[in-house]
């Protein structure tokens, strides 16, 4: 029935310069959404407005699934687009359409006209009112409500005229693309991936990085991360996935270091190496998946501890999140089934009995000393052999 949909997007604090940076952004982004979709599309800006028109025979459901997922779209409207063949047949077209889109056929309406082609011979008044009256005679169980209708029938004049009056919510948020780039520390948990989307959901584009502790994790484990990059690239757009080999590393601080430090020192290597590799590449901040309290290494504390060797900004969205609430949103990403797959992240030799969950930054640094003959080699050699994966 529908041959385009016309996107709405909010347009708070998108004015001038920005707005152009924001619509193309959206428009780039849809192309790529609707790319795995049946049907061919064009995505273009009209008139302070973006379109996405079929080609032909398209996947109405896949189409709106796909657009669903992209941030910056607040409402998809679907639209039929009909022939300029006189009023007359206009007013049966829409009567068909009535029947089709609001088949109860009892609700309050309001006929909301635009002519955007000013040929037109009835000015938009005109056409509310006499469409109004068309619907009222074929429809008696229906009333027209200029201030709070059920229906706002939206009908637009241009070389031809479109037919609109649903509006399917999207995800909100802002197009990837338009605030920066910032690297996610993935692991295979619950938690990251959230992150991710959220960021990803502001707009920002995403890297990330994975440490990868072979053969103390699987292959099945580092896949597992691949995957879940995957699942967060359907909102975010391809992630380039950087994998750390950390195993020298670890296994260092595990023979220099007390053992109940080892999870914040590893942490704390972790961090300096992300902020490496982002600033190579042009991220401006770190993500994590951390969350206050969850587990020693997320008290205030490691948390302090942790960030202390930062100087980029480190995003943490679900800082205050109860578990239940991130398992909520990663269900709802479809991240869920994936995080829970029982392939270990980090090694439990690796994992002390007694961690410390109060950490001093001095004592910690004091253990750091430790490492100082052969820690910057070690890491130099995980830098250059990065491996990056596209995931897509
Ligand atoms: P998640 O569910 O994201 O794995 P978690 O509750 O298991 O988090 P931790 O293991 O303490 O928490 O890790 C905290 C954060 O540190 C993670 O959310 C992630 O951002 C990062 N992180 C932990 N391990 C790794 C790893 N092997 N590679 C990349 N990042 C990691
Ligand atoms: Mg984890």
């Amino acid at each position: 029935m529908f041959q385009s949909f016309l996107i709405k997007y909010g347009e708070i604090g998108i004015k001038g310069k920005n707005r152009f940076l924001f619509e193309d952004a959206l428009v780039k982004q849809i192309k790529h959404a609707l790319k795995n979709v049946d049907g061919e599309f064009e995505v273009f800006k009209q008139q302070g407005r973006i379109y996405a028109e079929a080609i032909g025979e398209f996947d109405y459901e896949e189409a709106i699934e796909a657009l669903k997922k992209v941030f910056g779209i607040v409402g998809i409207c679907p639209v039929v687009h009909v022939e300029d063949e006189g009023f007359e047949m206009l007013s049966q077209a829409v009567t068909e359409y009535m029947k089709k889109a609001h088949p109860e056929l009892n609700q309050t309406f309001k006929v909301n006209a635009r002519r955007a082609r000013k040929n037109y011979p009835l000015d938009s008044m005109q056409i509310n009112c006499s469409m109004g009256e068309k619907l009222l005679e074929a429809f008696p169980d229906m009333k027209v409500d200029v201030h709070n209708p059920d229906i706002m029938l939206n009908i637009e004049i241009r070389e031809k005229i479109y037919i609109y009056s649903q509006i399917i919510p999207g995800p909100g948020g802002m197009p990837v693309g338009t605030n920066g780039k910032a690297m996610l520390l993935l692991s295979g948990g619950i938690d990251s991936p959230v992150a991710g989307y959220m960021v990803s959901k502001r707009g920002v584009k995403i890297d990330a990085i994975y440490f990868h502790a072979p053969p103390y994790t699987s292959e099945r484990a580092k896949q597992k991360v691949v995957d879940l990059a995957k699942l967060v690239a359907v909102y975010s757009g391809p992630i380039y996935l950087h994998v750390i080999n950390f195993t020298d590393i670890q296994l260092y601080i595990y023979e220099k270091c007390p053992h109940e430090e080892l999870t914040i020192i590893m942490r704390r290597y972790m961090m300096r190496i992300a902020e490496h590799i982002a600033k190579e590449t042009g991220s401006l901040g770190l993500i994590t998946g951390e969350s206050i309290g969850q587990v020693a290494s997320q008290t205030m504390q490691s948390l302090a501890a942790t960030n202390e060797v930062c100087t980029m900004p480190v995003i943490r969205p679900v800082i205050s999140f109860d578990k239940q609430d991130i398992v909520d949103i990663s269900q709802k990403i479809n991240t869920y089934e994936t995080s829970i797959l029982p392939f270990e992240d980090c090694c439990t030799i690796f994992v002390a009995k007694h961690p410390v969950t109060k950490p001093n930054i001095n004592i910690i640094k004091r253990s750091e000393k430790n490492l100082e003959e052969k820690i910057d080699e070690l890491i130099e050699t995980a830098i250059r052999t990065d491996e990056v994966i596209i995931c897509d």
